[in-house]
C-alpha cells in the first residue's frame, strides 16, 4: 500500500489543475487516480473554453465573487493559451456585431451573452492533455485504476480501495480530492454517504440537441463561436438556454451504463456541413420528490426504451405536423429533408413521447423565439435529438476551500456540482488545491 499526502480521484481538468497547483505550491506525494488508462476526463471532448464568469461557473458554489472568478480564469487562460492549437474563436472587445445581436435578442425578451472563447477541437484533445501532463513532473499517475470505496482510518488518513487490472489494490492518503466528473458522480455520492459527507440535490438541465445546415446559423456563429441565448418562457416562467454550439461539428453520444445521452463536438481540421447546439431547460424539484437525478434517469431510460437503445431524432417538419419521423421519409427530398444530413444515426421517432409536456412547451417556445432572432433555423430539415441531459445535480456544501463537512475530503469539478465546463472545473481544482495546501501542508 502506497501512502500519499493527497489523492486526487479523477484526471479531468479539475484533477489536473489541482495537481498542477499542488506541485507549484511544493506539496509532495500527490497521486492522480483514474479508472481510464489515459488521464484526461472531458479534456478529450471538443475543448471550447468560455472565459466569462457567467458561463459554467457558479459563484455561490465556489464562494467567490465575480472579480475573483475573473482572476482565476486569467490563470487558467494563461495555461491553456500556451498550447499552440488552442485558438481564439470569439473576440469580444469592440465587437459591434455582438452589441447588434444582443439588441435584436433583447427585442424578443432574450438575453444574449458573448464570452471570450477559445477552441482546440476533439482531434487535438490528446495533445492538450500531453501538454498539461508535461508540466507535471512530480505527480504520480495511477491509471486504469478505479476507486471503489473510501474509508477513514483510526490515524485520520483515508484508505482508498481500488480495482486495477481486476486486482484489488489499496492506497492511503491524508487528504482526498474527489473530482470524478459526471461519469463518477453517483459512485462518489454513494461513497460520500458512507463517510457522512453532506450533500443535496440541485437542478438538472433537460433538453434536446439541434442539428441544422450550418448556413442557417453561420450568421451568428461567425460573430460568436458558441452563442449563449437565455430564455425565460412565458407559459411556465422557466429558464431555457443554448449551450455547447459546434459550428461544422458532429452530434455525439455519451454512453452510460443504462442509457445514452446526446452531445456534440467539432474537430479542428475536418468540418461538416452542419452546426449543432444544445437547448436545455433547467429543472428543480421540491416536494414531495426532490431527487433530480432519478427524474433525469427516468427520462433517459424512457428514450432508451423508445429508441431501441439509441437516442431519438425528429425532423422539425415532422414535429410541426405532430407526427414521428421514420426511416422511410427521413431524407425525403420533396419534404426538403435533404438540406440537413444527420451526422449521428439516432433512431427516427417522436421526441414528445419521452419529454414531459412542460419541457416540450418550454423548448418549442424558445426555439420559435430563436427563429425570430436567427431566421431559418426552424427549416423542416432541422433535426431535434433527445435526450440531452446535464446531470450537475449532486451538490456538496463546502467551505471556501471546497472542503466538505468531513475533514480532509475536498471536492471539485462537474460531478460534485462545483462547475459546468472545462474552465469552471479547472478553477475549482485550483481553489481546492490552494485550500488543502494552506490547511494541511503549510501551517
Ligand atoms: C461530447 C462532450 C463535449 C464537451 N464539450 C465541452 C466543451 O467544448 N467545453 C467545455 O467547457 N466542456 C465541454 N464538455 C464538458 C466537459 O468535458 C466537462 O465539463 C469537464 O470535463 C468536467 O471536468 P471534471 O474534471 O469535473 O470531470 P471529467 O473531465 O469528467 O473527469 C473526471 C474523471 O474522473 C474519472 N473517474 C470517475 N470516477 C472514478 C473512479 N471511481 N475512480 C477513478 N477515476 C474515476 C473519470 O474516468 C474521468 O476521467 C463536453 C462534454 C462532452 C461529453
Amino acid at each position: 500500500m502506497n501512502n500519499y499526502n493527497v489523492m486526487i480521484i479523477g484526471s479531468g481538468p479539475a484533477g489536473l489543475f489541482a495537481a498542477l497547483e499542488l506541485e507549484r505550491l511544493g506539496v509532495d506525494r500527490v497521486a492522480v487516480l483514474d479508472r481510464r488508462p489515459y488521464p484526461a476526463g472531458g479534456l478529450l471532448n471538443d475543448g471550447k473554453l468560455n472565459f466569462d464568469y457567467r458561463i459554467g461557473i457558479d459563484l455561490e458554489e465556489l464562494r467567490i465573487d465575480a472579480d475573483a472568478a475573473q482572476r482565476l480564469m486569467g490563470e487558467i487562460r494563461e495555461v491553456f493559451v500556451g498550447f499552440p492549437s488552442c485558438r481564439q474563436v470569439t473576440f469580444i472587445d469592440g465587437n459591434e456585431r455582438i452589441a447588434a445581436l444582443a439588441s435584436i435578442a433583447a427585442e424578443h425578451g432574450v438575453l444574449f451573452i458573448a464570452p471570450e472563447q477559445w477552441h482546440w477541437g476533439t482531434d487535438n484533445g490528446k495533445a492538450v492533455v500531453d501538454y498539461l501532463r508535461s508540466r507535471l513532473t512530480k505527480t504520480e499517475f495511477l491509471l486504469g485504476t478505479a476507486a471503489t470505496s473510501i474509508a477513514r482510518q483510526d490515524d485520520g488518513c483515508y484508505h482508498v480501495s481500488c480495482l486495477h487490472e481486476r486486482k484489488r489494490v489499496s492506497h492511503a492518503a491524508r487528504v482526498i480530492l474527489a473530482a470524478p466528473g459526471r461519469s463518477g458522480a453517483y459512485w462518489f455520492r454513494d461513497v460520500a454517504g458512507k463517510l457522512d459527507v453532506r450533500h443535496n440535490f440541485g437542478p438538472i438541465d433537460v433538453g434536446i440537441r439541434i442539428e441544422l445546415n450550418r448556413k442557417f446559423y453561420d450568421p451568428v456563429t461567425e460573430i460568436v463561436y458558441d452563442p449563449k441565448f437565455i430564455f425565460k418562457t412565458s407559459r411556465h416562467g422557466d429558464k431555457v438556454r443554448t449551450f455547447c454550439t459546434n459550428p461544422g461539428g458532429r452530434v455525439r453520444v455519451e454512453s452510460y451504463d443504462r442509457f445514452k445521452l446526446v452531445n456534440g463536438d467539432a474537430l479542428s481540421g475536418r468540418k461538416t456541413d452542419n452546426t449543432n447546439f444544445a437547448l436545455i431547460n433547467t429543472v428543480s424539484l421540491t416536494e414531495p420528490f426532490s431527487d433530480t437525478s432519478e427524474f433525469g434517469h427516468m427520462i433517459a431510460l424512457q428514450f432508451h426504451l423508445l429508441g431501441g437503445g439509441r437516442p431519438i431524432v425528429q425532423r422539425v417538419g415532422d414535429f410541426r405536423e405532430g407526427r414521428r419521423s421514420s426511416r422511410r421519409t427521413f431524407d425525403s427530398i420533396p419534404r426538403h429533408f435533404g438540406v440537413c444530413r444527420a451526422t449521428y444515426a439516432a433512431t427516427p421517432g417522436d421526441i414528445t413521447l419521452g419529454l414531459p409536456a412542460r419541457i416540450i412547451d418550454n423548448l418549442w417556445e424558445s426555439l420559435k423565439k430563436l427563429d425570430k432572432i436567427v431566421p431559418g433555423i426552424l427549416h423542416p430539415s432541422t433535426l431535434l435529438y433527445a435526450p440531452e441531459i446535464k446531470f450537475f445535480d449532486t451538490h456538496f456544501p463546502t467551505d471556501e476551500h471546497l472542503e466538505t463537512n468531513v475533514e480532509g475530503i475536498f471536492v471539485a469539478g462537474d460531478g460534485t456540482g462545483k462547475s459546468r465546463g472545462i474552465v469552471g472545473a479547472s478553477i475549482s481544482g485550483l481553489i481546492a488545491a490552494r485550500g488543502m495546501a494552506a490547511k494541511y501542508f503549510h501551517s
